[in-house]
């Protein structure tokens, strides 16, 4: 067992019941404050631990980081470091905040240095993302779409269970939670027998998603097997693959996804380490016709991540539209990362791949307005009044995550995004 993954561990940190943030979890991410510059904290109950502070004060002597690793905007610099030193550090941050070491707890003037309330910082993009790449790896969600859009007998393309479907994604319009996003405006086709106009989209969506970022992979020419590929995932995060319908409706044939996706993709802040996942762990669905053996793998390498979505709409309640779980993509992401890099494709220090959206089994399950209202015949009623189909003006949607295994609780945070009306 990794030692910072023991579930007798407690924190002189006080943490709340039912927090994301227990001592167990100690995710990465990036804030800064009024008074602060950017710089890499890891959250504990309500706080983040300043990392610039703590290497300053002393506390990480023999692990190989330096300043400049922490004193930066983006995860990017820990991230190069590699496994196996990101994993010594998550131990050491694991060891100073042990309710029975005093290093840190004693040193009241250090703490307090250190230590700083969540409603004090602002949460920035935790990477600087080179490439991204999405995939469409939930067989019920891959399901549903190819029903509403060619019929139950052949919903599956012939593709589908034998390669993880994938396409490269856009990078420069990721942005962290909390981000508002226009409307977005293009080419539509609101009437089949008419030409496409341009106009604001009016189906707008979210897709229900999970990423994960890369360590440095392997040079162009060279692929990662499926049984080195968790060595080389650092962490994951929640993702709101925003999807204008009507957009990608007119423009995907024959190229794929474009304007409909790369008007922004919204991450949480926090990245939980693939390490603090391993309690989690269950096994995939199975996968018949049995796999290319390059594909191949042994042993659980799904995670057990329960997924909520709720739509808050302006001066309103939220209200809870699904409950969703990754346990149930059919593709794993081990195999999206040994797929990728089949063909010698390299990927990068803090790549982000995405699952694609994550549909469970049932109707309430769903990781999408197109599934959920399904195609906008079944509306979903609001809390607080009125109805939607797809995403209004002013309309947030929050997208939440946590593992629970009955002996420790580990969470996500949130992804938090407003659709503001589009720009004339
Ligand atoms: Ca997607």
């Amino acid at each position: 067992m990794i030692a910072a993954n023991n579930p007798q561990l407690t924190s002189w940190v006080e943490v709340p019941e039912n927090s994301d943030f227990p001592i167990q979890n100690l995710p990465f991410g990036v804030f800064q404050t009024k008074q602060l510059t950017p710089r890499v904290g890891v959250a504990i109950g309500n706080k983040v631990l300043d990392l610039k502070s703590l290497l300053v004060l002393g506390y990480f002597e023999n692990l190989p980081f330096e300043k400049e690793d922490f004193d930066t905007d983006s995860l990017n610099r820990l991230i190069s470091k590699g496994k196996l030193a990101t994993r010594e550090l998550r131990g050491r941050l694991s060891k100073l905040l042990r309710s029975d070491v005093s290093d840190l707890q004693n040193k009241h003037h250090h703490v307090d240095q250190c230590l700083i309330d969540q409603s004090e910082i602002e949460m920035i993009l935790p990477v600087q993302v080179g490439d991204y790449t999405d995939f469409y790896s939930s067989i019920e969600h891959a399901t549903n779409v190819g029903i509403m859009f060619r019929g139950k007998e052949n919903a599956l393309m012939p593709n589908w269970k034998h390669i993880p479907v994938g396409y490269h994604g856009r990078s420069s319009s990721i942005v962290v939670s909390g981000t508002p996003l226009h409307r977005p405006k293009g080419q539509i086709k609101p009437n089949d027998d008419e030409p496409p106009i341009y106009g604001a989209s009016r189906l707008l969506d979210f897709e229900l998603e999970m990423g994960f970022f890369t360590y440095p992979g392997k040079p162009l020419g060279q692929r990662i097997n499926m049984d080195e590929a968790e060595e080389h995932i650092f962490g994951v995060v929640l993702f709101n693959d925003w999807s204008a319908r009507d957009i990608q409706k007119w423009e995907y044939v024959p190229l794929g996804p474009f304007l409909g996706k790369n008007f922004g993709s919204t991450v949480s802040a926090w990245v939980v380490t693939l390490d603090a996942l391993e309690p989690y762990r269950v096994a995939g669905p199975v996968q018949d016709p049995p796999v290319l053996p390059y594909l191949e793998y042994e042993g659980a390498k799904n995670y057990d991540i329960k997924l909520q979505v709720a739509i808050k709409p302006q001066n309103q309640e939220e209200t809870l539209i699904s409950n969703s779980n990754l346990k149930y993509m059919y593709w794993n992401m081990c195999q999206q990362l040994a797929h990728h890099t089949v063909n010698g494709c390299n990927v990068r220090g803090g790549d982000l791949l995405a699952s694609g959206t994550i549909s469970g089994p049932t109707e309430d399950s769903y990781g999408s307005m197109l599934e959920l209202s399904w195609r906008g015949t079944k509306p979903l009623a609001m809390n607080g009044g009125g109805e939607r189909k797809f995403i209004a003006d002013n309309d947030e949607v929050i997208m939440r995550g946590h593992c629970d295994n009955g002996e420790v609780r580990i969470g996500f945070g949130e992804v938090r995004g407003k659709i503001l009306p589009s720009i004339d």
